[in-house]
């Protein structure tokens, strides 16, 4: 029987993994509240009561570009000591297939684009999060070498930038889509006009959370592929994605305020799909619905969701 552990099962992306997950199937999910994947005693215990046989391992610390410039010691030793964990725990537990997730924003800064699987180790990531990207890297070097040495079945999925419900809004923390829905509701129901970095013209690629669960729960049986990287191809700019954000919440785009001394950020930033594509002819929910759906989400659990309540 195939039983599953979720880590980071409680984030913008372990709701999601839940969301889609197969009914059948016997899931576990593990939050900090469970165990803090850091401290490995805490982690062997975690193993022992839950029993994997398959693992989707999506704990990590998480943040935006300031989070993770002003902690980057921390980001690294947390990301470094949860992964570490994580694998050796799985290892030892014989789990048969383990999936994590690194992230597109690992890869070298300035590499050549669309951004190749094979490139991930060949360069300095940006300065702004090495920490959490050397560990991130650490995740497919582990994997790879417990493969080498051990055998184990442990697969490294590449996304671009994540939005969807349960993402986290806080201004400072959180990632571009979800602090734009903030401020941008603000400004919708009384607040003062929203101001936005930059000038909006630099194109980013956005995967809806439902959509990146799909792709692991298929990676956990389907895919035959070490390294991946998998998202969506739609590209949209920061202009763009402000503007159907303020479409779906009926606010005048007109009165957002672009603040130009603000850095706008690299121009584009693209994945090579085309190794996932060649194993996954999965669809990849339009940028414009899936935004409608987390602005929905967010004006119907507005202030109880995470980064606002906290703030
Ligand atoms: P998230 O919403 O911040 O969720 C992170 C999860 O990790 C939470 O459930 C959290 O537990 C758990 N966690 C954090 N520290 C932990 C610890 N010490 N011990 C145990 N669990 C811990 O993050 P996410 O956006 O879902 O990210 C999931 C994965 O996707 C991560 O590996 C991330 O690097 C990757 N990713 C995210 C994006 C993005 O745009 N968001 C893009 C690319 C890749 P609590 O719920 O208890 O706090």
């Amino acid at each position: 029987m195939m039983r599953v552990l979720v880590t980071g099962g409680r984030g913008l992306v372990g709701r999601a993994v839940k969301a889609t997950q197969p009914k059948e199937l016997s899931v576990e999910y593990a939050a900090t509240d469970r165990a803090d994947l850091r401290d490995v005693a805490a982690c062997t215990a975690l193993f022992e009561s839950a029993r994997p046989t398959h693992v989707i391992h999506l704990a990590a610390r998480v943040g935006g570009v300031k989070a993770n410039t002003e902690a980057v010691g921390a980001f690294y030793h947390d990301n470094i000591l949860m992964n570490t964990n994580v694998l050796e725990c799985a290892r030892r537990a014989g789990v048969r297939r383990l999936v994590s997730l690194l992230s597109s924003c690992v890869y070298p800064d300035g590499a050549a684009l669309p951004l190749q699987e094979d490139d991930l180790h060949r360069g300095e990531p940006h300065p702004s999060n090495f920490g959490y990207a050397y560990a991130k890297r650490m995740l497919e070097v582990q994997s790879r070498a417990y493969r080498q040495q051990y055998g184990c079945d442990y697969i490294c999925v590449m996304p671009n930038n994540l939005y969807g419900p349960h993402d986290n809004f806080h201004l400072e923390d959180g990632h571009v889509v979800p602090a734009m829905i903030r401020k941008i509701h603000a400004a919708a129901t009384g607040g003062p006009p929203p101001v936005l970095w930059g000038d909006g013209s630099p194109l980013r690629e956005f995967t809806f959370s439902d959509d990146i669960a799909r792709v692991l729960w298929w990676a956990l049986t389907d895919c035959n592929e070490h390294v991946l990287n998998a998202g969506t191809s739609e590209e949209v700019s920061i202009r763009g994605a402000a503007t159907a954000i303020c479409n779906a919440l009926s606010f005048d785009p007109e009165r957002l305020i672009w603040d130009t001394t603000q850095p706008a950020g690299q121009h584009r930033k693209p994945m090579d799909t085309s190794r996932f594509r060649s194993m996954s002819k999965m669809a990849f929910t339009p940028f414009e619905q899936g935004v409608h759906e987390t602005v929905q989400w967010y004006v119907a659990n507005y202030p109880a969701v995470r980064g606002v309540q906290m703030a």
